[in-house]
């Protein structure tokens, strides 16, 4: 089909456009891995093989951190001290990304697996948007030298300045589920620091990082090395990114397990971390919220990209007088989403991104028959889906808060239903996770959802269906959900280093 009789290009026309996606972006140059060897990226929602991306070698992934060392080390093209330079580039390769967004969508939805609709928010055009807010905040930033006056201490008068300089090189090791979002959220706010940078995409979702490179490199000023990105089947390219002692801060996004890998890598060198993990937050429901708003809302939350996004709410914890009135509503909106065709306009649920996630889902699933769970709608794989890796939006009731199925990240569209007995009972049960990302409060009072949400250990909350995700909000985690912010002014400053002076005068 060509694009006279179909509204979209294909993949192999956005492909025509953006250029041979199996290269890495190393030191400028756009190559292919060591050896040759490439891996095929599959389509989730037909299991088709859509084409190859480079298979990285661990003698790539040494030439990228060296080339990032050398572009930091020598101030390539005054990289690390001209902050306008780094806006113009970054305002570039937003213009860049934007222009191609047609072609960047089609790609997204057959890679990732994401539904279109969620390609006009997250999934592409609001991070790629967002490189506009770091160019701002790169020339903006009041802060990159702050003049504390004089004064005399251990009686030598002094004055006393504290500048903010790039941290240095950023190793980016990201995930498959928001792969623009999560590679532009690390590259935006550290290139516009002054950071040189080395992202480590994941294997599912290869081309997100490799077209990215590719549009680096072709169509922006950003000096060589500068920017590198490295695509590999081999998870151990990750590790290695995290603990050589040339890189100065670790940027990772991912499960809270590999993080901790990550985090022990890191602590050879005693590396900076910043982690942004796992979540399995609250939806809490107050006893006097519309229940059918509150239903409807977390059912859409849960459903959104079939659940694979670490902030969506997977436990809804309602008022017991009206578990079953709230639970059944929920139910019924989600079987209404079902899991549909990404392609198309109107999804909102799409499929999980390969067989392993569906395994894993269908565990748990297993698990919460066994642990006498009841499932008022989903349970498994659509009937009528035999290509594909498919769950159905699933509703558990029946668990305790404190079972597996409840506590865990599953990373699919399962809802757990949690009974609660009043405000302190709630925020009680919202807290009693190792997780702290993020969470919801639906109240008609909202004084009272305000003073819940703020005891509630989360990094992100909703109140009344408000949407925090935006480029100036930080987005983190509490407890075992990360350390450190990413995006807004506090995910820039994840990126610098302070430095304080002292003139004598
Ligand atoms: P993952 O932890 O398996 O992999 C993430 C990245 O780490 C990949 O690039 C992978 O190749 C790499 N990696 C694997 N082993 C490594 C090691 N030992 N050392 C260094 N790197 C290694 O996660 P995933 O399955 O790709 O993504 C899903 C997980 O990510 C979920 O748990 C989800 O909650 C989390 N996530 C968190 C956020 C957030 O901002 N908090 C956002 C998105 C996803």
């Amino acid at each position: 089909m060509s694009t006279a009789d179909h509204p979209f290009p294909t993949v192999d026309e956005s492909l025509e456009v953006l250029g041979d996606p199996a290269v890495l972006l190393i030191d400028g140059a756009l190559e292919p891995a060591t050896g040759g060897a490439t891996f095929e990226t599959i389509d989730p929602a037909t299991e088709r093989p859509l084409g190859v991306a480079a298979d990285g070698t661990a003698a790539d992934m040494d030439a990228a951190i060296a080339a990032a060392r050398r572009a930091f080390d020598t101030d390539v093209e005054h990289w690390t001290t001209d902050p306008v330079f780094r806006a113009h580039c970054l305002r570039q390769l937003r213009d860049a990304l934007q222009s191609h967004a047609a072609e960047l969508r089609e790609l997204t939805i057959a890679e990732v697996g994401a539904p279109r609709f969620f390609t006009t928010g997250a999934q592409l055009d609001a991070p790629v948007a967002d490189l506009g807010f770091f160019a701002d905040l790169a020339e903006q930033f009041d802060a990159w030298q702050t003049d504390l006056g004089t004064a005399a201490p251990m009686g030598v008068k002094s004055h006393r300045w504290v500048v903010r300089e790039p941290a240095g090189v950023v190793g980016a090791i990201t995930p498959w589920n928001f792969p623009h979002q999560i590679n532009l959220a690390k590259i935006g706010p550290a290139l516009a620091a002054g950071c040189t940078v080395v992202v480590k995409a994941a294997p599912d979702t290869p081309w997100a990082a490799s077209l990215l490179g590719r549009i680096a490199a072709t169509e922006t000023d950003l000096p060589a090395g500068v920017l590198n990105t490295i695509t590999s089947t081999d998870h151990a390219l990750g590790a290695q990114l995290g603990a050589d002692p040339r890189v100065d801060v670790v940027s990772f996004t991912g499960s809270t397990e590999t993080g901790r890998k990550v985090m022990a890598g890191a602590a050879q060198n005693l590396t900076k971390v910043f982690l942004e993990l796992g979540g399995k937050s609250a939806f809490v429901v107050l006893d006097d919220a519309d229940p059918s708003t509150a239903a409807s809302l977390a059912a859409f939350n849960v459903c959104a990209h079939a659940g694979q996004g670490c902030a969506i709410t997977t436990r809804l914890v309602v008022p017991r007088a009206r578990h079953d009135e709230i639970a059944e509503a929920a139910a019924a909106t989600m079987a209404a989403l079902g899991a549909n065709d990404p392609h198309d306009p109107g999804t909102f649920c799409g499929p999980v991104i390969s067989a392993r996630q569906r395994d894993r889902i269908e565990g748990y699933l297993d698990l919460a028959s066994a642990e006498g769970a009841t499932f008022l709608t989903g349970g498994g794989r659509p009937a009528d889906r035999d290509r594909g890796y498919w769950i159905e939006p699933t509703l558990v009731v029946g668990l305790a808060n404190s079972s597996r199925v409840v506590r865990e990240e599953i990373f699919g569209p399962v809802l757990c239903v949690v009974p609660h007995d009043g405000d302190d009972d709630a925020v009680a049960i919202a807290n009693d996770s190792p997780y702290g990302l993020s969470g919801a409060v639906q109240s008609a009072d909202p004084e009272r959802a305000w003073a819940v949400a703020r005891r509630i250990r989360t990094g992100t909350l909703s109140i009344n269906g408000g949407v925090w995700y935006s480029g100036d909000v930080p987005f983190g985690g509490y407890k075992q959900s990360g350390i450190g912010r990413e995006m807004g002014e506090a995910g820039f400053l994840e990126y610098l280093e302070t430095k304080s002076i002292a003139e004598g005068v």
